[in-house]
């Protein structure tokens, strides 16, 4: 996808702090943060959202959340933290490549906005 951002983050054309990658997946922080972690987990390949998924795809998913497991630990989420996906318009969706939200380092509320 030669306009979408995140396909762009992935080929390295637009700047990211990185703090995982594997053949998989992507993990940086994110620009605009919303709490005092906030990772994005993203897949190299363009998947636009949750609502777009095939059945082959369910390995990513897989994935993601073993990556988003594992970087909580790393940056220290011992109370807990939250791994979430906004999916279209109502969901909140703002960039139409699939990312996990990992957030943490504050207490959340629920519902969420
Ligand atoms: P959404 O609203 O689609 O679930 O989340 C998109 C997220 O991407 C937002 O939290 C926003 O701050 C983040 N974001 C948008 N553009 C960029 C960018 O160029 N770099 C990074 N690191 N994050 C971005
Ligand atoms: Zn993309």
């Amino acid at each position: 996808m030669n306009d979408c951002l995140f396909c762009k983050i992935v080929a390295g054309k637009i700047p990211s702090n990185k703090v995982y990658e594997d053949e998989k997946v992507i993990a940086f922080t994110d620009i605009n943060p919303q709490a005092p972690v906030h990772i994005l987990i993203i897949p190299k390949k363009h998947i636009a959202s949750v609502a777009d998924t095939s059945e082959l795809d369910m390995d990513i998913y897989a994935r993601i959340m073993s990556v988003g497991k594992r970087l909580a630990e790393e940056f220290g989420l011992k109370g807990g933290y939250r791994l979430v996906t906004n999916i279209g318009k109502d969901g909140g969706q703002a960039v139409d490549h699939l990312h996990f939200h990992l957030l943490g380092g504050r207490t959340m509320g629920w519902p969420p906005g």
